[in-house]
Order: C-alpha cells, then structure tokens, then sequence
C-alpha cells in the first residue's frame, strides 16, 4: 500500500508519518474509482486536464473532496480553474498568477497555489526557472484570492535513489530559500510512484501518487 510506503519512508527519514500529504492523481480514471478511494478516506484528489474533471466533479460531488489542478495551463482554461478547483500546482508565469486572482468567485475561499519548478532546466518541461520563483511569489502573495503554499517541481526521471535525491534537495533548497520570505509557505509537493521515497527523505510534504494507487494508465 501507498500509505505503509510513505511511513516507511518517514520512519527512515525520522520524520512524523503526518508530515507527508498524499495526493492522489486521478487523471484518466474513472469517477467510480475515484469514488472507492474516497469512500476509504482519501481526501486530496489531482487532476491535468480540465474538461475530464469537469465531468467528475459532478459525479462526486456528494464526497466533499479537495481537487488540485496539477496540469499544465492554459490561458483559456483559467476560468474554470478558478471556479471549480481549490489547488492549483501548476502556476508557473504572471499571466496565469493575475487571471487566476481575477477570477477566482468571491464566494469561495482563496485558491491555494504552488508555484511549479523546473528544478532540471528542461525544455520542454513546464515551470518557472527556479530564478523566478522570488518575483512569482511577491506577484502571487499580493492577490487577494490566491494564497500562497509552496513548490511543485517533476524533477527529469533518473535511475538511482541517489539521483533522485539529489534532485530533490535542490528543489528543498529553493523551498527554504522562499520560506525565508513567505514564513506561512508549508507545502513542497514532490515524489510520484517511482521515486516518493527519495521526496521524502529531502523533506517533501506532498506526494502525488497515480500509478501506484490505482495500477499503470492507459
Ligand atoms: C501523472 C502525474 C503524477 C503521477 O504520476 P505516477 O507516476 O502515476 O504516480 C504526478 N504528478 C503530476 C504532475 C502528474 O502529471
């Protein structure tokens, strides 16, 4: 089970077990899924794409689950973020920082957010550069209806616990650094089915777990 590994993991770190959150990642599975694991308890639920959660939030909207939107932006979809989710992960450029503020319903309570690094410098990979981070989170801690929380980074796959650590306590720095800042920052949400273990011995608070909890996606 997920859970018995993030304990693990906590114990061999010297860590209390209810430091660490897990996040359930529910993208391409089906709300009946969704809805055993709610029905068992998990709270926390993250989703990439906007249109296949709209769908679910109906179905399961007697669970009183919380959604994270975990996926990359766009700046057509902000909106329905705004709307409909209550953590947003992925905030990574002041475009979607000042959309996101204006359009969060005055009814609900401020959006959590986390600011999504690309801890790797990679390409293609969606994320600020982590010498971006300060001024997103001085933008970010000026909305009203944003609050800021943390990091989110997907450090480039590697093959060694080793390399997956190093990773992550680069990525811890970058968390520290910014709580120098923003003291009420308390969520680094990094490690995924292949590599929590290592997220966590570097001081992760969130894990975002798909495969492992619900078997390999389509
Ligand atoms: C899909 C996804 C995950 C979960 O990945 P698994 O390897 O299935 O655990 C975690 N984080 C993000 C941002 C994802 O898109």
């Amino acid at each position: 089970m997920v859970r018995d590994r993030i304990n693990r993991a906590c114990t061999a770190a010297g860590r209390d077990p209810a430091s660490v959150r897990l996040l359930a990642v529910s993208k391409t599975r089906s709300a009946a899924e969704i809805r055993k694991l709610g029905e068992q308890g998990q709270r926390d639920f993250g989703e990439s794409y906007v249109d296949e959660a709209m769908d679910k939030f109906e179905a399961l909207a007697d669970l009183s689950l919380i959604w994270h939107y975990i996926g990359p932006i766009q700046s057509n979809k902000t909106r329905i973020i705004a709307e409909h989710f209550d953590w947003v992960q992925s905030l990574d450029r002041p475009k979607i920082v000042r959309r996101l503020d204006d359009q969060r319903p005055g009814d609900l309570p401020p959006l959590e957010v986390l600011i999504q690094v690309n801890i790797d410098n990679e390409p293609q990979k969606a994320g600020c550069r982590p010498d971006e981070i300060a001024e997103l989170a001085s933008m970010i801690a000026s909305c009203k209806r944003l609050k800021l929380r943390g990091l989110m980074a997907i450090p480039a796959p590697s093959e060694s616990f080793a390399e997956h650590k190093r990773a992550f306590d680069r990525l811890h720095e970058q968390f520290e650094a910014l709580r120098q800042d923003h003291p009420a920052v308390d969520t680094l949400s990094a490690g995924m089915s292949a590599d929590l273990e290592a997220a966590i011995a570097a001081g992760s608070t969130m894990v975002r777990v798909g495969t492992a909890l619900f078997g390999p996606r389509d």
